[in-house]
């Protein structure tokens, strides 16, 4: 009679039933000790075609007398070496029922099969290539970063002349001084100062010499004059015309707006 794979493990409800993938084993008693018990877990397999994984068991209380199997491939056989009341007891243990009587049956080895122990080499090339790939993010990450940065620092270049008006119009806001606009570049060194001659004279009272006329032949006077002549000079223009030049010549510094000297409101 075969067994329907629609079943679902009930052993409250009598239905004792399970489908595994992996081999089944039931235990045997070992007859070569007798002063303990010790159990040889045993594979089941199909007593057909010997397939022995992917087998399902099948024992419902007060309807079957023996536990009942199947191999995929569909052959059923009564598998009387399979204890019922181990199967139903294993069956509970499936179901999630700690039951400490039986904690030694499971202990025996009998049941599926454990899954085959974890492949750490294969989980370590895993991982391995997750601290590759993690890697990896953390180097691109790294890029972004600088990019970033670049870009950061271009913008801020880009709004180095606004942040320099908000600068300003929050000084004149505050009341405060308008600040210097300084240039981020070092000043070029200024050579060294001389002092004009006259602060020399002042540092060390030194009056400062007579100027003497600028024209030596008539002494400005515009006029060569010896006892008995008097002719006008020969060599210079005369008072007049000198000072007619030296008016002429602040004229031009004050149309040129060179004459700093002279202040705005001398009128
Ligand atoms: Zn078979
Ligand atoms: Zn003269």
């Amino acid at each position: 009679m075969p067994i329907s794979p629609w079943r679902a493990l009930s052993p409250d409800n009598g239905d004792h039933y399970l489908a595994f993938e992996r081999r089944f084993r039931y235990v045997v008693e070992d007859p070569e000790h007798t002063w303990r018990r010790v159990w040889i877990p045993t594979v089941i397999a199909c007593p057909v075609c010997e397939a022995d994984t992917g087998l399902r068991l099948a024992y419902m209380s007060g309807v079957d007398a023996v536990v009942e199997a199947a191999c995929p491939v569909g052959h059923t056989w009564v598998e009387t070496r399979v204890d019922v009341s181990q199967w139903m007891a294993y069956c509970r243990f499936r179901a999630g029922s700690q039951e400490f009587d039986w904690l030694w049956l499971i202990e025996a080895g009998f049941g599926e099969e454990p899954p085959p122990p974890i492949d750490y080499a294969k989980e370590l090339r895993t991982a391995a290539g997750e601290v590759a790939k993690y890697g990896k993010r953390k180097a691109k990450a790294k890029v972004r970063r600088e990019v970033r940065k670049v870009k950061k620092k271009v913008r801020n270049e880009a709004m180095r002349p606004v942040a320099a008006v908000l600068r300003t119009a929050w000084a004149m806001q505050s009341g405060g001084v308008e600040p210097v606009k300084a240039s981020r570049r070092r000043p070029a060194p200024k050579p060294p100062k001389t002092p004009p001659v006259s602060a020399y004279r002042k540092a060390y009272g030194v009056q400062a010499p007579e100027k003497g006329p600028k024209c030596l032949a008539c002494e400005d006077s515009g006029q060569i004059t010896a006892p008995g002549i008097s002719v006008p000079c020969t060599e210079c223009d005369g008072p007049a015309a000198a000072a007619l030049a030296a008016a002429e010549r602040r004229a031009e510094r004050a149309r040129q707006g060179k004459d700093e000297r002279r202040p705005a409101t001398s009128k």
